[in-house]
């Protein structure tokens, strides 16, 4: 392990990367062509380390372990508390693993050591624990059909899930995939995202200490239109869970079509509205607008993107918003005092690389005429940063209004009425996340049943829980995440019918 200092006077240990290889029915083996590819860290922009990359033949090595761990493992036979007992384990031992493991994301992805290592990795350890306290309650219902028939229904576990995650919250996200459908009962394939491949390997590691039998977690590298496309058409697949774009999410439905009818669920991109009242807490206000679209470097599927301000105080609200996101701290993301570390790096084999898509945008901005009041340009030192990005006097068709960007660029729109603000808030292809700061409940009512999205957060922005559903409507998917529904998902309703 190397190490690092801190500005706060302590020193951070970057760990030596111990697993780069496939994980496949309880081991780490080399992908069958031997083929290798890089993860490169965006901050110091070295190649840390080169993973095994699986194709089509390794995908097959991994669905047919799943697939055994299922159709004659323990895994979907042992009881609900046997299974909860293995995935209390694995969530103690990602606890004790958690700097570690931060430490690993902070490398590969650019994100925030302490976030990561004080708050992202335990909630998700505490993810396992939510679905493992469920894992025993997982029942059918008796019915009484008619006067001649009894009927009652069984939950079985969907069968072998295909994961597929992106490189955003490469701990957060594997976790809310496999902490339901490992409590169903399911056996998995998971591919993490190519551009952050390294803590899923360490994950798969912990889940053989914590006694999950072989075979149940398999997880295989590489990248989307190879390793992801084998299991989007795996002809023996029952389930694929993905969240990422919208753009590849469609391909993911048309190649399930395609192949088995496999069931599908898709978290996918957002374009989240923050709808800010005249008679707004402004300075909340400006809290939730900065972190909205800062955190994590603008990297989030449910940023607040889009600032719709009312126009009794949109130039007192732009002025304080601007104050604030001048203070918002760029640095290393190991430094603790750091709010704003690098891009993750994602070079693409088949589409634009995402830094230069997000400068790309910046110029789109201005070319379509919006006033650039904050940064706009990379910034001046090592890495692939971005500076914190606003425009204002946006128009809602302009491009920056309407598409994902995906990084720390935010447009601020003007509104007149509440209807205005409805309107603009629901004119757009995605329906995953809006935020309303009002103190007038009548308006915060009747906002979030007129907006068009799968969380409202009302005086309150990016309020997550593991038993809160997540998951979008119109093209930001289908499908929830977390909360019960997320297990229901992996979970087959049969009726059995008997005579009475
Ligand atoms: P992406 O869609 O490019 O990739 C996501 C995953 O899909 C990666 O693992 C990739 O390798 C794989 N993939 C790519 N092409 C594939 C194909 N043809 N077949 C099968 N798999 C394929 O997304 P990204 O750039 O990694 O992530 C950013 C996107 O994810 C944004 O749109 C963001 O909003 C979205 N996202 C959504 C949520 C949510 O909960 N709704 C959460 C996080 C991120």
């Amino acid at each position: 392990m190397a190490d690092i200092s801190n500005s706060d006077g302590s020193s951070i240990q970057i760990p030596t990367i111990k697993f780069t290889k496939l994980f496949i029915n309880g081991e780490f083996v080399d992908s069958i062509s031997g083929k290798t590819f890089e993860t490169i860290n965006p901050r110091t922009c070295e190649v840390i380390a080169r993973i095994s990359e699986a194709d089509k033949e390794d995908v097959d090595l991994a669905v047919k372990a799943a697939r055994d761990a299922f159709d004659l493992g323990p895994w979907p036979r042992m009881s609900g508390s046997e299974r909860a007992r293995l995935m209390l384990k694995w969530a103690d031992l990602i606890d004790e693993h958690k700097e570690e493991l931060a430490a690993l994301d902070t490398i590969d992805s650019g994100k925030l050591y302490h976030y990561s290592k004080d708050f992202e990795i335990p909630l998700s350890a505490n993810m396992l624990r939510y679905y493992a306290g469920a894992a025993d309650k997982i029942h059918g219902q008796v019915l009484k059909a008619s006067m001649e028939f009894h009927a009652y229904t069984l939950m079985e576990p969907i069968g072998v899930v295909g994961h597929i995650i992106p490189w955003n919250g490469p701990t957060f996200l594997f976790f809310t995939k496999v902490s339901p459908s490992i409590a169903a009962g399911c056996t998995m394939v998971v591919k993490p995202a190519e551009q952050t491949p390294l803590s899923a390997l360490f994950y798969a590691h912990l889940a053989k200490q914590a006694g999950i039998p072989d075979g149940v977690v398999n997880v295989v590298q590489g990248f989307g239109h190879t390793t992801g496309a084998a299991i989007t058409s795996h002809m023996d697949i029952d389930a694929v869970s993905f969240t990422g774009s919208t753009e590849v999410g469609r391909k993911i439905m048309e190649a399930a079509a395609r192949s088995n009818l496999k069931q599908v669920s898709l978290e996918l991109g957002g374009k989240s509205p923050l709808i800010v009242f005249d008679d707004a807490d402004i300075d909340k206000a400006v809290e939730f607008a900065v972190l909205g679209i800062f955190f994590n470097k603008g990297e989030v599927c449910c940023a607040s993107s889009r600032v719709l301000v009312q126009e009794g105080i949109y130039d007192e609200f732009e002025k304080k918003l601007l104050e604030k996101a001048k203070a918002w701290t760029i640095g290393d993301p190991f430094d603790s005092k750091t709010q704003h570390g690098p891009q993750a790096r994602t070079t693409y084999i088949t589409s634009k690389d995402h830094y230069e898509k997000i400068l790309s945008y910046i110029e789109k901005g201005k070319r379509e005429g919006a006033t650039l009041l904050l940064g706009g340009k990379p910034v001046d030192i090592k890495g692939y940063y971005i500076e914190p990005t606003i425009f204002s006097d946006v128009k809602e068709d302009m491009c920056i209004a309407q598409d994902e960007i995906f990084g720390p660029v935010l447009s601020i729109l003007k509104f007149k009425t509440i209807e205005e603000g409805i309107k603009i808030a629901n004119n757009i292809k995605f329906g995953l996340a809006a935020g309303i700061m009002t103190k007038n409940i009548d308006t915060a009512n009747t906002v979030s049943r007129s907006i068009r999205a799968g969380t409202i957060w009302i005086n309150c922005y990016f309020a997550l829980g593991n038993d809160i559903p997540f998951g979008g409507y119109k093209m930001s998917g289908f499908g929830k995440d977390y909360g019960l529904d997320a297990l229901y998902k992996f979970l087959h309703v049969k009726s059995v019918v008997t005579p009475i």
